[in-house]
């Protein structure tokens, strides 16, 4: 047997950071970047006898992210005290969902290979982030800024083949909660964070292997990383006669191997119980109908309808929708051209970049956008003018149509005024002309080049290379 008799089953853990302005349970502030602990209070410190209240605002968000994936609303769920002691945890218990979720059921498709695979969502809970530990030679400070944060914890079934499946998966998530405006979904910063729990199986099979859990994993090119060499240490312990223990293991950055951090814990070890202090979570029909009509068009609707209005490709419309702010600005942009196509290339090639993910204003004007792409559709500019437009509207903003007249740069499409240039393009570079009836294609790229400069690129470049293909072959 070898590495491709096998297929990996990939279950994910995703816990994202809620952007409530309050934390969970008390009145907190969840401003990411003030001084270490000056947003706590007896709640988060859990000094004695101080009382959680539930932010609703937590159900809210629970709410759209379930609505999004499809779940199940759950009328009644619970929170359950998730029982360790561990310094950042001044409670020594989570205050977290594990009997009851408030959400179950779901789904999201994603794009594998030509096809779409649906990983389900077995459920969505919400609970608390822990505060932070920072270590130094001296010794280690405690950060409780973060304790009683919300997070949501969507966990899927093993639904995933693949670190292509699992990233995708991420992607879909990390879309849908930015869409949603629940989170910022940041990866690096912490506020989207992955566990990733993976067997091994030969495939046809359909028992699961034992699996092993990866812990925290910060980035989708980590992910994609620790998923192969943990499929592939899998694989080869197997195939030597060995046999996976169900454990912890972390992902070394600069291996790229994964660690073996602690044989997995049961559940009976965390002594789960009702936590007394709060009472169940109850949501009604209306409530879930109100923040439904909150939810915008999603990604997937999107990307539906531009293929079918724009005629993209399905690649083109995924890239467009990945992220809000590029698919509204798409949006806006698209009512001003009657170019969609040229105004997509524009996008995808040169301003995408530029949709950071901290993005919170349009890089370019969509309406002087959607008029550069109208210049380029009706050839009235080439390729080489549109991009150094761009180049000046990503600067500051202007009528595109106003600056071609301005500064004449209308593309030159006249035979009459061209034949002259292609003429003197030709008896100066009689060499490439020689090689290239000699056969090297690529020597009519210089005849080109002197043409193009001849007009300060603004020669319509097929027409050239049309005109000087006829002077020197026919
Ligand atoms: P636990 O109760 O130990 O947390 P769960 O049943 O909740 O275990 O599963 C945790 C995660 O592990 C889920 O995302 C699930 O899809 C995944 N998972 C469970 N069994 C397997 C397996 N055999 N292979 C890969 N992933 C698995
Ligand atoms: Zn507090
Ligand atoms: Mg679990």
């Amino acid at each position: 047997m070898s590495i491709t008799d096998y297929e990996s089953v990939i279950g994910l853990e995703v816990h994202v950071e809620l952007n409530t302005t309050h934390k969970a349970f008390c009145e907190c502030s969840t401003t990411f970047g003030a001084p270490p602990n000056s947003q706590v209070c007896p709640v988060c410190l859990a000094m004695p006898g101080a009382l959680p209240v539930l932010n609703r605002e937590v159900v809210d968000f629970a709410i759209k992210a379930g609505i999004a994936t499809h779940c199940t609303i759950e009328p009644v769920s619970r929170f359950d005290r998730k029982n360790y002691f561990y310094p950042d945890l001044p409670k020594a218990y989570q205050t977290t969902q594990n009997d009851f979720p408030i959400c179950t059921n779901g789904y999201v498709d994603v794009a594998s290979g030509d096809g779409i695979r649906r990983i389900r969502i077995s459920q969505i809970h919400m609970e608390e982030d822990a505060g932070k530990l920072m270590h130094h030679s001296e010794g280690t400070e405690i950060d409780c800024n973060r304790c009683g944060v919300p997070l949501l914890e969507i966990v899927s079934e093993p639904d995933a083949r693949s670190a292509e499946e699992a990233v995708a998966y991420l992607r879909k998530l990390r879309a849908i909660v930015r869409y949603t405006g629940i989170s910022d979904g940041k990866m690096n910063e912490g506020s989207l964070r992955c566990d990733v729990n993976l067997s091994v199986r030969k495939k046809g099979e359909e028992a699961y292997g034992t699996r092993v859990e990866i812990k925290n994993i910060n980035s989708f090119n980590f992910v994609a990383r620790a998923i192969e060499s943990e499929f592939k240490r899998q694989v080869e312990l197997l195939e030597s006669g060995g046999t996976i223990v169900q454990e912890t293991r972390r992902f070394d950055e600069k291996t790229g191997q994964t660690y073996s951090m602690r044989t997995k814990e049961d559940a009976a070890d965390y002594r789960y119980f009702p936590d007394p202090d709060l009472v169940p979570v109850r949501v009604t029909k209306e409530e879930v109908e109100a923040i439904r009509k909150t939810i915008p068009r999603m990604a997937d609707e999107r990307k539906a309808s531009y293929m079918v209005t724009y005629q993209l490709t399905p690649y083109e419309a995924e890239r467009l929708t990945e992220d809000k702010e590029m698919s509204d600005f798409f949006e806006d942009a698209v009512a001003h051209t009657s170019y969609p196509k040229i105004l997509v290339n524009l996008i995808l090639a040169d301003i995408s970049p530029l949709f950071t993910e901290d993005t919170v204003e349009y890089p370019v004007n969509p309406v002087s956008l959607g008029a550069l792409s109208d210049l380029l559709g009706e050839d009235e500019i080439n390729s080489n003018t549109g991009r150094r437009i761009l180049k000046s509207l990503l600067e500051n903003d202007f009528d595109p149509k106003a600056y071609v007249e301005e500064h004449q740069l209308a593309q030159i499409n006249d035979r009459s005024v061209l034949e002259p240039i292609v003429q003197a393009a030709i008896a100066t570079n009689k060499r490439a002309v020689k090689d290239y009836l000699g056969g090297k294609e690529t020597a009519l790229r210089a005849v080109i080049g002197f043409a193009m400069k001849a007009t300060q690129g603004r020669a319509n470049p097929l027409l050239v290379e049309e005109m000087i293909h006829e002077a020197i072959v026919e």
